[in-house]
């Protein structure tokens, strides 16, 4: 599944109840924080179209709290390493913008 880039999935999430039909499985959101520096990858879920926000370091950027995710830097064909698991629902990779179960 191609993960597709959107710049306003978290918005339509929360602006629809969190009702995973107003988004697209898959797609995700880069989300910066106040200063501008890419903090996280926000996608939602292939397997149940809820959002997850996943806290993402790269040369540069080291916050030392949460649980972190390599990232590539890449912001329309991202990877990140580790796995993304939304326990009991969807274990897969995003790799080059491509998002593979396994
Ligand atoms: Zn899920």
């Amino acid at each position: 599944m191609k993960a597709r880039r959107s710049v306003d999935l978290i918005d339509r999430y929360l602006s629809e109840d969190n009702n995973v039909e107003h988004v697209e499985r898959g797609d995700y959101e880069v989300q910066r924080d106040l200063s501008g520096v890419v903090a996280a990858l926000v996608l939602s879920c292939p397997g149940c179209g809820s959002i997850q926000a996943l806290p993402v370091r790269y040369p540069g950027h080291h916050p030392s709290k949460g649980v972190l995710w390599d990232w590539d830097g890449n912001e329309d064909l991202p990877t990140l390493s580790p796995s993304i698991n939304h326990v009991g629902c969807w274990h897969g990779f995003l790799r080059a913008g491509e998002l593979t179960s396994c």
